[in-house]
């Protein structure tokens, strides 16, 4: 019998899981939340705020649990065309086009998370114990064999880290004389508040995005299951929205865009702004040291980017892809292989979160020439694409990873670009 053990069940866990019952008999989810609850659990202090799936993202999961989106949205969550639904407002002007050819799933994180926690645990010889991951075993030379829990242990054939940005592999790893890896960081001290309101029927658009380019001030209002906007209030570099309810109103009406205020003043509220506090990106790199044999990372445990680019959940979903691939025909993957792989897909989201982040003059950091003129370029395309939909549309499909960044370098484009964004 072959056994793989996933740590965590957030979005990362419940999809690595789906992959590994195709090549392992059994495999455990291990999870530290006892309660699985609908609402934001202990495990996930970030579950409250808005999550946007990404398109890119979206289109991974129906690869991997078919079906999954359509069972959303009949259970409630909109689906809808995310130009022509949804307003985005970037320098403070709204984005032109209604058409992106995207797909956009509007739900709040438990949402999505009980979803797709049902979808694995119907897998064959999938199974979820409530328990928190200590340590690791490791019996041979090099080689995990296992988890070390609060309550006993678990013998494994892989032992697959995706127990979100708090994960403690580093420590473990130390703790039986490994190499730790190095850790890239890019702090930005972003601040979130986040408040549900009842949603009436009739209302124009789905969604309100406001980029907090080109100042540090931002926002994201969307419907979401059960006839309610989730509003989402963030601020970067210590200018974060407040918390109580006259102030988080305040604050979202000197947005550069007017809707999220006018949602505010018109709907009930159905709780008190709830915070969270993100200093800052972080990337830990297991694909610069020799891992022992029987042990991966993935998901946040890896790489935990500035949510405001919404990255993270398809960034996981690509990690489980690669693991897909190297688990094809085995159960056997090779960590240094895996690490390799899956950091090219960390530095592309990596590089997008934080060259967007060192665009503003204030944010530390170095900045070459060549990204100077890169970041002149994009800022060319978005002003475009408040008067043109095809590079509205061009754009949007890279901010959503559906198209590579190099669509944006099409020569029809620049030209469009350059002329509509010198206005
Ligand atoms: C404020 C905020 C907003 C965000 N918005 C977006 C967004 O709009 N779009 C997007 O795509 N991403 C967003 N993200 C990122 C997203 O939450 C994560 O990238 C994504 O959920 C993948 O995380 P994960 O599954 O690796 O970790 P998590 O979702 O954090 O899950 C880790 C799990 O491991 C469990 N666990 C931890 N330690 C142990 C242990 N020792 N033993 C057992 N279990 C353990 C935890 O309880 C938890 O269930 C946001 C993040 C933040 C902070």
């Amino acid at each position: 019998m072959t056994h793989a053990v996933v740590l965590g069940a957030g979005i990362a866990g419940l999809l690595a899981a789906r992959v590994l019952a195709d090549a392992f008999d059994e495999v455990t989810v291990v999870e530290r939340d006892e309660t699985v609850a609908s609402g934001p659990r202990r495990g996930v202090p970030q579950g409250g705020h808005l999550h946007g799936l990404l398109d890119g993202g979206r289109q991974l999961l129906e690869e991997l649990y078919p079906g999954v989106v359509d069972e959303l949205a009949a259970a409630g969550a909109p689906s809808v065309e995310p130009l022509r639904d949804t307003r985005w407002y970037i320098h403070g002007r709204r984005l032109a086009g209604d058409t992106s050819g995207m797909r956009s799933v509007l739900a709040t994180r438990p949402f999505l998370e009980a979803a797709l926690r049902a979808r694995a645990l119907a897998l064959r010889g999938v199974t979820l114990r409530h328990a928190t991951a200590t340590g690791l075993i490791e019996q041979g030379v090099d080689a995990v064999d296992g988890v070390v829990l609060r309550d006993g242990s678990l013998p494994a054939d892989l032992v697959v880290d995706a127990s979100g940005r708090s994960s403690r592999l580093p420590t473990w790893l130390a703790r039986l004389g490994h190499p730790t890896p190095q850790e890239q960081r890019a702090d930005v001290d972003l601040g979130y508040a986040t408040r549900l309101y009842r949603r009436l029927p009739g209302t124009a658009f789905s969604g309100v995005t406001v980029s907090t380019v080109p100042r540090f001030r931002g926002g994201g209002c969307v419907a979401v299951e059960g006839d309610r906007w989730l509003v989402t209030l963030a601020g970067m570099l210590g200018d974060h929205p407040p918390t109580d309810p006259a102030g988080f109103a305040a604050w979202a009406a000197t947005l550069p865009a007017p809707d999220i205020a006018a949602v505010i003043a018109d709907a009930e509220p159905l709780d008190d702004p709830l915070p969270y506090r993100f200093r800052g990106s972080r990337w830990r790199r297991y694909d610069q040291m020799r891992l022992p044999t029987g042990i991966i990372a993935l998901g946040d445990a890896v790489c935990s980017l500035n949510p405001l680019y919404a990255q993270g959940m398809t960034l996981a979903a690509q990690q489980v892809r690669i693991l897909r691939t190297q688990l094809t025909g085995s159960t056997a993957v090779d960590p240094r292989a895996f690490h390799r792989a899956t950091a090219r897909v960390c530095a592309a989201a990596w590089g997008v979160a934080t060259r967007s982040d060192l665009a503003m003059p204030e944010v530390d950091g170095r900045r070459p020439v060549w990204t100077r003129l890169l970041d002149d370029y994009v800022r060319r395309v978005q002003l475009a694409a408040h008067h043109d939909p095809v590079v509205a549309r061009a754009f949007m499909r890279v901010a959503n990873l559906t198209d590579p960044p190099s669509a944006l370098l099409a020569p029809r484009l620049m030209v469009r670009a350059v002329a509509h964004g010198s206005r």
